[in-house]
């Protein structure tokens, strides 16, 4: 195995445990190592550190996985590492196979650094688990991951796995985007899940990241728990997961405003799809989905929220979901003056004691700078606001102590007075 020698004082991060050694931090390599190969990291004293994958193609050249020197890399380490991953699900109450009806049936099973497997995402849905290989390391070990994945999850009734490895990040690692069936059956067109009780089709082939945004499964909750009898704004709306919350927490309407046609039209059967669901968070069993309660609108929400000021609209309680703003460092100032003007616009539309849900998740935005964002708008909009909650991702998207880059999405509950 290569020896990858760290210069003089850059030994700390990876002493700590952080997951990424960056081509700047190396002094020498000692061998000649593959891309993709297993590679030991020692200090500048020769002193062995950690082990992980190499990749010359890639900025961060090595992905550590383990600091431990007996641990090598062979089937039965990814074997281990994925079994503690869905362990930790199962702990969660998450991971009942097909045959029991559980409330929730879609979330993530691996997240990547932050489960100590860097670059590897696995989500369940369903009977479907949907897989992206983000990093070279994960990439050439794709069959003993597929491998271990059904020797772990096929008798919890998983009957395909299916690859979304089309993202523009393995771009950095030199890969190719990738999709298609890894094993199993061929996921149908459009699969129903279920999450909190609620019903949802999900596009696994084509639709945003990896088909539904998991991470959000709490807020939602959250947020349904706030809009009984309210005139409710989703911004950003994608396949309605806000909105067919809203309306099962008894809003009285829902405006779901997004730019896409396609993920608006899903939304709509979505709303639909939950019908008849008795909306749980009611005292009486009122029934959600009535079409005149919903407004679907395909526009940009910056222009949507002006021309809503306009019009002189509010609403009770608005959600703000938008895609990440800030893709590096320095796309940070201008996503900080698009999170200010689209917060500015909700407090504007916003009832007094109304709600804002506001999120971001760009993990270049610190929830630090994004309080200050939103206070910026406030301050701006000449409201008074009040934080009544702090949000964040799911425990099923866990943050490693170690990787606190893992901890991307933030949110914000505002009242408004
Ligand atoms: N809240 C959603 C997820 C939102 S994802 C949920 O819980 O499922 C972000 C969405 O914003 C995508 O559907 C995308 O089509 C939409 N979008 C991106 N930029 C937009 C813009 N400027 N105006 C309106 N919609 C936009």
């Amino acid at each position: 195995m290569a020896n990858v020698f760290l210069k003089k004082g850059r030994a700390a991060p990876v002493v700590r445990r952080h997951p990424w050694v960056f081509s700047g931090a190396i002094h020498h390599i000692d061998g000649d190592p593959a891309d993709g190969d297993a590679v030991d990291v020692l200090d500048a004293g020769g002193n062995w550190l950690a082990r992980g994958t190499f990749n010359r193609s890639s900025q961060i050249r090595v992905r550590l996985l383990t600091w431990d020197k007996d641990e090598v890399m062979e089937a039965r380490f990814w074997r281990d590492r994925l079994e503690q991953a869905v362990t930790a699900r199962r702990a969660l109450g998450l991971g009942a196979g097909s045959s029991a009806t559980p409330e929730t049936t879609a979330y993530r099973l691996v997240n990547a650094e932050s489960d100590y497997l860097p670059g590897l995402i696995v989500d369940r849905y369903g009977d479907w688990l949907l897989v992206q290989f983000l990093t070279l390391g994960v990439d050439c070990r794709r069959s003993v991951i597929v491998e271990s994945l059904v020797e772990l999850l096929e008798a919890d009734g998983i009957r395909g796995i299916y690859e979304r490895s089309d993202v523009d990040v393995r771009q950095k690692e030199g890969l190719e985007q990738r999709t298609g069936a890894l094993w199993g059956d061929e996921p149908p067109d459009l699969l129903e899940i279920r999450e909190n009780g609620l019903r949802f089709l999900v596009d696994l082939r084509a639709g945003h990241k990896t088909g539904f945004y998991l991470d959000q499964r709490d807020n939602r909750a959250r947020f349904s728990a706030h809009c009984e009898d309210a005139e409710v704004l989703d911004g950003f709306a994608f396949t309605g997961g806000f909105a067919a919350y809203a309306a099962a927490g008894g809003a009285s309407s829902v405006t779901l405003v997004d730019s896409s046609a396609p993920s608006l039209e899903l939304a709509r059967r979505n709303i639909a799809l939950n019908a008849g669901v008795p909306a749980a968070r009611l005292r009486d069993a009122t029934l959600i989905g009535e079409e005149r309660h919903f407004e679907y609108l395909e526009a940009d929400v910056f222009e949507a929220l002006r021309r809503f000021r306009s019009q002189g609209r509010s609403f009770d309680v608005i959600v703000l979901d938008p895609p990440k703003f800030a893709h590096t460092r320095r796309d940070v100032d201008k996503a900080a003056r698009a999170y200010k003007d689209i917060n500015l616009l909700a407090q504007q539309l916003v009832r007094p004691g109304g709600l804002i849900f506001t999120f971001s998740c760009s993990g270049r935005v610190s929830a630090d700078l994004f309080q200050k964002i939103v206070f910026g708008a406030v301050e701006d909009s000449e409201r008074k606001a009040q934080i009544i909650g702090w949000m964040s991702q799911g425990p099923d998207h866990p943050v490693a102590l170690t990787f606190p880059e893992g901890a991307y999405l933030k949110g914000l509950i505002c009242r408004v007075w």
